[in-house]
């Protein structure tokens, strides 16, 4: 079985073939260590090997590796969640970076409740890119007036766009919707916002989406391996 640090490795070495194959500079993408389910202990094991974002789905647990990791003074936060209104509280207070917004109301809830002390809560607004019902996100069409929304809120800084596809394997899909994103992510530019990040591709489709544009991939299983639920379900 590979160590963790070889699973890194791994995937870091995968974000370099997939820029090598479509010509962009590996330095233009982030790599987000998904961490939700693993303990504490494998994300510090992580962070001393260099790793320095890290994202989770769930607010409590989040606030409970922050308080653990509170030694670990450059390790940046990400939840990567669905949020709600009763979570935004511990979001603005433990995240650096908040992915999934797709409501002005939850946007405001975090404005309200990050603490003076800490810098600007980085956002990126979520887009339903493949229009199936059940995800969340907003749709193109409503991105606009949420983006505008969003940078009346003085204490966050929109970053940019984020994405779920749909759950399949056809690339020729895949692709279209990593697209779609990128196309929002350069009207809204178009209209005089200002934003730099594309956060898309997972374990099992970085490549495509870097190939399509990403700059921020969230990686899970192909760092910390197959993921268990307990008590959470699967989102
Ligand atoms: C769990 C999760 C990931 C990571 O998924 P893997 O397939 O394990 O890489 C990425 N993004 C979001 C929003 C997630 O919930």
């Amino acid at each position: 079985m590979a160590t963790l640090f070889e699973a890194w490795q791994g995937v870091q070495g995968r974000i370099d073939a997939a820029c090598t194959a479509c010509a962009r500079n590996p330095a233009e993408i982030s790599l987000l260590a998904v961490s939700k389910t693993f303990p504490a202990s494998a994300v510090r094991e992580l962070y001393m090997l260099g790793q320095r974002h890290f994202g989770e789905n769930y607010a409590q647990e989040l606030s409970q590796k922050y308080a653990e990791l509170a030694d670990c003074t450059e390790l940046h936060w990400h939840f990567i969640g669905p949020l709600q209104s009763n979570k935004t509280k511990q979001v603005a207070e433990c995240a650096d970076w908040v992915h999934a917004i797709d409501r002005s109301k939850i946007a405001e809830r975090l404005n309200q409740q990050r603490p003076e002390h800490l810098p600007l809560l980085n956002v990126c607004l979520q887009v339903n890119v493949s229009g199936e019902e059940s995800k969340s996100g907003v749709s193109p069409a409503q991105l606009f007036e949420l983006a505008a929304a969003v940078t009346q809120l003085p204490r966050l800084k929109l970053r940019g766009l984020m994405c779920i596809p749909e759950a399949t394997d056809d690339e020729v899909k895949l692709a279209k919707q990593f697209q779609l994103l990128k196309q929002c992510q350069a009207k809204l530019i178009q209209a005089g916002f200002t934003m730099d990040t594309l956060s898309m591709g997972m374990s099992a489709d970085l490549e495509l989406a870097i190939a399509n544009g990403s700059t921020l991939v969230r990686v899970g299983s192909a760092i910390f391996g197959a993921r268990h639920y307990s008590q959470q379900e699967k989102q």
